[in-house]
């Protein structure tokens, strides 16, 4: 049987096992998947521990995706760019590696869900946390214009683009500075719709005809999702997409079996129809 977690803090709430346990159904392979909430002093002891006991692979979700970062032997070029990493597993010599599939996980939900090609977009990210640092290298890769990157504290906006800044051009600004721009995709990588709250997001910012997303996921359209209909958006969508494919990422790192996703996603918004 295979061994996985979710460490996080708070944790309870997280679709990760659901979503995992529906992962192993389809592909017909035995899976325990665990969420473990720890406080940050006691995470690099309680992983650890985790993969002591026979632990085959982890996901790392807020506050600990640099801890986990830090924690890791060796790690991916994804997660080194990011400085922050969502997934761990144990190599054969059994050290730490670490991965980050946010990014992948987001991108794939764009251009394979949502059908969109990024080349030609012009990208608004909003916030520079963890999630914002997982996904702004590939979205820099994935389009040929430089990427906004917009944060309530803009310092630490600037010193993510300073670091990103070997990928290619970030340009930072205040949110009152987006006043009169347009965007062809906006994504929201704040935690402000997790208390129901929005950026301070200026009036003037249309979003007509464009593709807004927020991270978050939530059984109910998100504050910002509300915001960006009213706001002319062509396209709205939360982030379970980005969850389901940065999961199914994972769950191939760990297992090397391929989850289908919208099977998944079909069964997660309709638990009644078969698999
Ligand atoms: P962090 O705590 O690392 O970062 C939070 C960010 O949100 C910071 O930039 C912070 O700005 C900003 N912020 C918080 N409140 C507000 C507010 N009221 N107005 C404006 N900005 C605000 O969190 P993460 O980056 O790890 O996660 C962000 C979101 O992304 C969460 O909702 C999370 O659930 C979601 N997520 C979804 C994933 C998916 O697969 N769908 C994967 C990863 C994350 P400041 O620096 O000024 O404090």
């Amino acid at each position: 049987m295979y061994k996985f977690a979710v460490f996080g803090n708070p944790v309870q709430h997280s679709l990760s096992p659901t979503i995992h346990n529906l992962f192993a159904r389809q592909c017909d392979l035995s899976v325990q998947y665990d969420a473990i909430e720890c406080t940050l002093s006691a995470f690099a002891i309680t992983v650890r521990d985790f993969f002591l006991c026979g632990g085959h692979g982890a996901n790392v979700t807020l506050p600990f995706k640099e801890h986990a970062f830090a924690l890791a032997n060796t790690v991916s070029s994804a997660a080194r760019l990011a400085g922050a990493a969502n997934t761990l597993c144990r190599s054969d010599d059994r050290t730490l590696f670490a991965e980050n599939t946010d990014g992948l996980g987001l991108i794939r939900d764009l251009t394979t869900t949502q059908g969109l090609n990024l080349t030609h977009c012009r990208i608004l990210l909003l916030g520079a946390g963890g999630a914002a640092r997982g996904v702004l290298g590939p979205l820099m890769q994935a389009t040929t214009h430089p990427v906004t990157l917009v944060n309530r504290t803009l310092a630490k906006a600037e010193d993510v683009a300073a670091h990103f800044s070997r990928v290619g051009k970030v340009i930072t600004r205040s949110y009152a500075e987006l006043a009169d721009d347009h965007y062809d995709v906006i994504i929201n990588a704040t935690s402000a719709s997790l208390s129901s709250t929005l950026p301070a997001l200026p009036d003037t910012l249309s979003c007509r005809n464009a593709l807004v997303y927020d991270m978050m996921y939530s059984k109910k359209p998100t504050i910002f999702m509300q915001w960006a209909k009213n706001q002319g958006a062509s396209v709205v969508c939360d982030g379970l997409g980005m969850l389901l494919e940065q999961a199914a990422e994972s769950f191939y790192l760990w297992t090397q079996h391929r989850p289908e996703v919208l099977a998944v996603r079909r069964q997660l918004l309709h638990p009644s129809r078969p698999l």
